[in-house]
């Protein structure tokens, strides 16, 4: 006959103390408080066969060891829930985390911003086809058969084109394909929709067309096999040398200051006469001389000419009516000027720590 709880209120400590589970607690809850051969009923038992005398003290000593047992299973059961339930376990006064949010990329918030500028100016935004006939990559645009740029080493043909002396020779023998219309190829420049709009539409034209254009360049700090241009055309009676250089000054102060400054220098083009190189003023050390400008205080942005006069007469345009200009602008160019990037791979690695730097 037990005088005193103390041994079992030691034993069940202990055993709580190792129960890791629910399951675990579950047992111990059965072994302790059990209606049939449980401890606490078993003491009951016992204590209801003792003498009277000791019957009562031993019966408000065993109620509260049951009490205790209660509450400290509850207790580790809450435990154990707070442990299996972390999700329940919210505090909210903490500030909430913030949204991952997708954002543009670089050559897209240049395009954009190109698009922008030019839509204020009355331009319309116009696409092509990427896959392009010679016709109208090359040969319309007054780029002659044994221009350097229709080598197949520079150019990606789809289908070969036909040469008449010696059949379909591979890549490696032929330097000078024939004019086929029906060779495709990647477009090699965005020009070719000079000719595919002035086909179907009249003057005046003013127009832009973005998009990627190929060449078979190998990977390096300043080649991509492909990259992406915005070509730019405007066709009316009376244009003239100097409404391409106040629209192209307007470009480059929209997108490099007002202090910018443009220079106009000379270069060849098969599809306009005159051509010209335009650079823009240094934004690094306005002009003075910096490693971003090579020393030399002015980047150059673009490509630009009036249009040739066999482009015209290739789509039909009388060429002593009309004049117009035209220019292409390498948008991968353009953002490694503008945003300091010195390498072009950069803009296709998909590296967020390099895109999440560039604004909205
Ligand atoms: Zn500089």
């Amino acid at each position: 006959m037990p005088h005193s709880v103390d041994p079992l209120r030691s034993a069940f400590a202990d055993e709580l103390q190792r129960v890791s589970s629910e399951r675990e607690l579950r047992a111990l809850r059965d072994r302790y408080l059990g209606r049939k051969g449980g401890v606490v009923a078993t003491l009951m038992k016992q204590i209801a066969a003792a003498p009277s005398g000791d019957r009562r003290l031993l019966g408000q000593l065993a109620n509260e060891f049951k009490t205790d047992v209660e509450r400290a299973l509850a207790e580790r059961q809450q435990a154990l829930q707070d442990r299996l339930e972390p999700v329940e376990a919210v505090d909210i006064t903490l500030p909430g985390r913030p949204i991952a949010q997708g954002r543009r990329h670089p050559l897209v918030i240049l395009r954009d911003r190109l698009e922008d500028i030019f839509a204020e100016l009355g331009y319309a935004v116009v696409e092509g086809p990427e896959i392009e006939d010679e016709y109208h990559n090359f040969e319309a645009l007054n780029i002659a058969p044994d221009h350097p740029a229709r080598d197949m080493q520079d150019t990606l043909y789809l289908n070969a084109p036909i040469d008449s002396r010696r059949g379909t020779a591979p890549p490696s023998e032929r330097t000078r394909p024939q004019v086929d219309r029906a060779a495709t190829l990647l477009r090699t420049h965005t020009s070719g929709m000079q000719i595919r709009y002035m086909e179907a539409h009249e003057p005046p034209i003013r127009i832009i067309a973005p998009g990627r254009v190929y060449r078979r360049d190998n990977l390096d700090l300043t080649h991509t096999p492909m990259f992406h241009q915005v070509e730019g055309l405007v066709v009316d009676e009376s244009i003239t040398m100097a409404d391409l250089k106040g629209t192209l000054t307007h470009l480059l102060r929209e997108l490099f200051g007002p202090d910018a400054r443009a220079l106009f220098r000379p270069t060849f083009f098969p599809y306009t006469e005159p051509s010209a190189d335009v650079f823009v003023s240094c934004h690094a050390c306005h002009g003075s001389g910096c490693p971003v400008c090579k020393r030399t205080g002015w980047l150059e942005i673009l490509g630009c000419g009036m249009v040739h006069p066999a482009v015209f007469e290739a789509v039909g345009y009388d060429p002593e009516r009309f004049g117009g200009f035209a220019f292409g602008i390498g948008i991968e160019r353009l953002a490694m000027l503008k945003y300091g990037v010195d390498d072009i791979r950069m803009f296709y690695e998909n590296d967020l720590r390099f895109l999440e730097q560039f604004p909205h």
